[in-house]
């Protein structure tokens, strides 16, 4: 810190100010400087401002760590008839569902641990696979991790929008966020708009696709899917292989079969 004499050192002040002397802190009983200005006699107790200031910086500090979460809420958009999801209250109909929902109950029990570990969830629309990956990403959000939970084509779109130059957002910003991430859930990979180019290859979205796995490598991510490995690889076309690849490292894929949850009879 700069002494009250070293802050005025370069003003056009700086003559007027003359040493008088010290002070004994009322404080802290320690000797500070004291000047001559034109203000009057000044002077402060070094040592405790100093102490004053650390005093506010566990909420300097819980301030940041505020703002990096609500970075992170500002791209999270939850369909309503997810909020309420949790773990347990996935009611399986076929084993294969009783398997995924033991896996991320035991993938939340264990993050700690096994970070690094990831998840592709696939399989038909309507078996739950954004319930248990949402319910996974609530269960971690709330033991204080840094999670995000986006749909692929809503995490698309935020990107898409940081090329407008009026974003307030850039996409550097939210790389380092993605990269930031204790788990990041990417969920319905696939079911996002592809936009081919004239040799009928998809680039942007699988340029993008490809940056984020490469930014999530060791870290946790867990995926959903209504297609298989080959589909989506066939999907993203060059970068299709590279992409499951990466989707893959260190992941224990787990295709989830059974009914339509959703599905009911047809009324006519
Ligand atoms: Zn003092």
């Amino acid at each position: 810190m700069h002494s009250f004499k070293e802050q005025f050192a370069n003003s056009k002040w700086a003559k007027m100010i003359t040493p008088a002397g010290s002070r004994e802190c009322e404080s802290c009983g320690n000797e500070y400087k004291v000047y001559e200005t034109p203000k009057g006699l000044q002077g402060a107790c070094e040592t405790c401002l100093d102490r004053e200031l650390k005093k506010d910086l566990p909420f300097i500090e819980d301030l940041q760590e505020r703002r990096a979460l609500n970075f992170i809420e500002s791209f999270e958009r939850v369909p309503r008839e997810l909020k309420e999801a949790t773990v347990n209250s996935y009611q399986p109909k076929h084993e294969s569902q009783v398997e995924a929902k033991k896996l991320l109950a035991k993938f939340i029990q264990g993050f700690e641990e096994n970070k690094g570990i990831s998840l592709v969830l696939s399989g038909h629309p309507g078996l739950g696979k954004s319930h248990l990956a949402y319910a996974t990403a609530k269960a971690l959000k709330e033991r204080k991790y840094k999670v995000l939970y986006v749909k692929v084509s809503d995490l698309l779109e935020h990107v898409r929008g940081t090329y407008n130059p009026k974003s307030p957002v850039s996409e550097t910003q939210i790389f380092e966020m993605i990269q930031g991430l204790d788990l990041l859930v990417l969920d319905d990979i696939g079911a996002e708009y592809v936009k081919l180019n004239e040799s009928g290859q998809e680039t942007w979205v699988s340029d993008v696709l490809c940056k984020i796995f490469d930014l999530r490598l060791s870290q946790s991510t867990v995926c959903t899917t209504n297609y298989s490995e080959s589909e989506l690889a066939a999907k993203y076309g060059t970068h299709g292989n590279r992409i499951t690849s990466r989707m893959l490292e260190n992941a224990k894929g787990i295709r989830i079969e059974g009914q339509d949850q959703r599905k009911r009879k047809d009324a006519f």
